[in-house]
């Protein structure tokens, strides 16, 4: 069964291709919790869960009853119908963890379908999930953002870094980034040295990072120690870009 969360229209906020109009598909589950992101989100029945932002995407004991569950092909292509976009808008297959349904037939199909129409298919991803690059062709023509958790997000190393899921797109995917999230703290206690050690696993491919934040003040505590630090690696500063304009609201 796939969980579809929400679906909307908008520019994409983070990363490689910031900016750009994408129509995001944002799924429900996810491998993780990432509670040392430690942001609340309050269920419809009144209970705070403690998680990442997109934590109502990734909880669904206390979120699924606003999830979506797609039985069938047509489903998703009436919804990607309901919009009108040009070719060069991106899709945006996000979560939670759109990867859990990776191995989905209805899911890939879904993919062909988006290639289809000429648009370019863009993972947000954990990283932490074997893609099949063999069986299911369509993710070779996708684009992956490989945002790894790193021990900020209170996940142990072992789910966190995967190294064959990251070399395995790295190689056979048509584009694949890094993109960490860092706070002031984490620069502080070895961050660095966490993010030497997963990019040793695809050197060759970009590395993004942004700041922590599922708010626009929390994102301002970090951003200028991110940027020092990006200017010191090389790596791409990526700021969070629909937080920057629209705070803490979703779907947009
Ligand atoms: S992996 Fe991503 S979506 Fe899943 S809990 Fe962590 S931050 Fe949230």
């Amino acid at each position: 069964m796939i969980y579809l969360v929400e679906h909307f229209y908008s520019i994409q906020g983070e990363g490689k291709y910031l900016g750009t109009p994408s129509l995001f598909f944002r799924f429900g589950g996810c491998n993780m919790k990432c509670e040392g992101f430690g942001c609340v989100e309050t269920s419809e029945t009144g209970v705070e869960v403690m998680g990442c932002d997109t934590v109502y995407a990734v909880d669904k004991k206390y979120f699924g009853l606003n999830w979506k569950s797609i039985k069938d092909l047509e489903t998703l292509i009436e919804i990607y119908h309901s919009y009108t976009l040009p070719i060069k808008a991106d899709i945006v297959m996000t979560g939670g963890e759109p990867l859990i349904y990776a191995d989905n037939e209805l899911f890939v199909a879904f993919i062909e379908f988006l290639q289809g129409k000429g648009h370019r298919v863009t993972f947000e991803t954990n990283g932490a999930v074997n893609v099949d690059f063999e069986t299911f062709r369509a993710y070779q023509k996708c684009t992956f953002a490989l945002s790894i958790k790193l021990s900020n997000s209170g996940e142990p190393r072992s789910k966190r870094i995967n190294a064959e899921a990251i070399q395995t797109i790295a190689t056979y995917s048509q584009d694949a980034f890094f993109k960490f999230t860092v706070d002031k703290e984490s620069l502080r206690s070895g961050v660095d040295e966490e993010i030497n050690e997963i990019i040793k696993f695809a050197p060759s491919i970009a590395v993004c990072c942004m700041p922590k934040g599922g708010s626009r003040a929390e994102l301002e505590v970090h951003s200028e120690d991110v940027i020092e630090y990006c200017k010191t690696k090389g790596y791409v500063y990526s700021d969070r870009l629909h937080i920057r304009l629209w705070d803490q609201n979703k779907g947009v």
